[in-house]
């Protein structure tokens, strides 16, 4: 039984179908066969017509048994096979309800189409026919790229051809349209250990993505793969980003990939006023020391800042209020050994002072806001000349007291040693603040001496102090 399909939808461009010439064909056919060709052609296009498609297509089929290849055959039969297409793709579902059409489908159909439309292209590319049969198989076919291409080789043929210039607008709408729709963001993409979008992902031999350090933080405790418990023979620090997971996360979700990268770059580059903090010891600044990490929060921390400007701040727990103390001093690491196993081998310079204006736990490790501060230099004149005068006085009797420590320390290699680095460390004294921390150095302080100097803005006073702690210790060495 024929079905009558209504023709609600129209095609751009497939408004109608091509009829047969009547030329007689000469040599390759006899006249019989000619004449049954154009019946059946005929038959074919009256159908096409009165919208009995399937008929159409089947009398379009017959000829195209008797003459394969003939363009003006291919086109009717594919622009039938778009109009089926067409018809079922929008057709109501209530309607399928009262009519089903069994084994009729638009993809087929619109398959079907795409190759014949192949074919007329083959056979006749300068025709821009040939371009609106084969973007109408693509668009019913949902590929709309593809489509948009067809159609803009159409135009360099046919810039005028109103078809295609119609199929350019419509599909310039549906084109913008899908893309604007996002693909589905489900968790595919999630770091199951942070649960956000995955940054800088590294796949394990397991198979499982994690982002760079979210498993590196894994592996600080333990060389396991957090989701499947394989043991791992990596080391984030060595194992490549797995490029092509990263392009597709960057592509599809440019906007919270950007959100991660700002959260990842703060947590390296926290600011100028921000400073994680290595909570230890009250440091002066002009001090040189090593250190050993190996806790997974500072060591997280380490990898952090290593990243960044290799700058953290030493503080420590004041032990009246059992908070961290209100200044610290800003050390910057001149050498990051780090170990196979993980550990930091650090070598660290003290430099400048802050104030902690607050702080707060980031990853198990400590971040403070800071306000830089320097003592108050006198301006140019008799308290500036005072101020110079009195450090240039304590340089000199720090070099002799550097002198007669080396003397009374002989044998002990270990002071000798300290010794030797402190001297190596004297600042200029056209810079009497950084001058006073260090000779406040030389002696071992308490720490809450230390962050008395710390504290103190006044150099003059600093310098005082350092020198009455030199004072009593070599009164202390010669009384012993
Ligand atoms: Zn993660
Ligand atoms: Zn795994």
């Amino acid at each position: 039984m024929a079905s009558s399909f209504a023709p609600e939808f129209s095609l751009a461009g497939i408004d109608d179908v091509q009829d047969f010439p009547w030329s007689g064909e000469g040599s390759s056919m006899s006249w019989e066969r000619y004449k049954h060709l154009c019946d059946l052609m005929q038959l074919g296009n009256k159908a096409f017509r009165e919208n009995r498609l399937d008929q159409a297509i089947e009398f379009y089929s017959r000829a195209n048994n008797i003459k394969p290849g003939d363009p003006i055959i291919l086109s009717n039969r594919c622009a039938a096979y778009l109009r089926i297409s067409q018809f079922l793709k929008h057709r109501p579902p209530s309607a399928s309800e009262y009519r089903p059409l069994s084994g009729l489908d638009p993809t087929t159909h619109a398959g079907l189409a795409l190759k014949d439309a192949e074919k007329v292209m083959s056979l006749q590319s300068n025709l821009a026919t040939s371009y609106i049969l084969k973007a109408n198989a693509l668009i019913l076919l949902e590929k709309y790229e593809l489509a948009r291409d067809v159609i803009c080789s159409g135009l360099q043929i046919d810039p005028q051809n109103n078809s295609l210039l119609n199929l350019d607008r419509s599909t310039a709408n549906t084109f913008t349209r899908r893309n604007h729709i996002k693909p589905q963001r489900t968790d595919d993409y999630d770091c199951t250990l942070c649960l956000k979008l995955l940054y800088e992902p590294i796949t394990t031999p397991c198979g499982h993505s994690f982002c760079r350090s979210c498993l590196f933080q894994s592996m600080d405790r333990g060389n396991r793969c957090p989701l499947c418990r394989t043991v791992l023979f990596i080391s984030p620090r060595t194992s490549a980003i797995s490029v092509t997971l990263n392009n597709i996360i960057q592509k599809n979700f440019p906007e919270e990939y950007a959100e991660r990268k700002s959260e990842h770059d703060s947590l390296t580059f926290p600011g100028v006023d921000l400073l994680p903090l290595f909570v230890m010891d009250v440091i002066l600044p002009c001090q040189k020391f090593q250190l050993n990490i190996f806790e997974p929060r500072y060591r997280l921390m380490v990898r952090r800042i290593m990243e960044g400007n290799r700058r953290m701040g030493m503080a420590v727990i004041d032990s009246s209020s059992g908070s961290i103390a209100d200044y610290a001093c800003e050390v910057e690491i001149t050498d990051c050994e780090p170990l196979p196993d993980g550990r930091f081998f650090l070598e660290v310079e003290s430099r400048r002072r802050c104030h902690i204006i607050r702080n707060w736990d980031q990853d198990g490790y400590r971040i403070a806001e800071v306000e830089w501060v320097e003592d108050s230099y006198p301006p140019e004149g008799a308290e500036r000349d005072d101020l110079l005068d009195m450090t240039n006085k304590a340089a000199a009797f720090a070099r002799q007291w550097i002198k007669d420590a080396q003397e009374a320390a002989q044998g002990d290699r270990i002071r000798l040693a300290e010794l030797f680095k402190a001297e190596g460390m004297m600042p200029t004294t056209r810079d009497p603040e950084r001058f006073s921390f260090w000779l406040a150095t030389l002696t071992n302080r308490r720490p809450s001496e230390r962050l008395d100097l710390l504290r103190i803005r006044d150099t003059k006073e600093r310098i005082r102090r350092a020198l009455l702690y030199m004072k009593a210790e070599e009164q202390g060495c010669r009384l012993q």
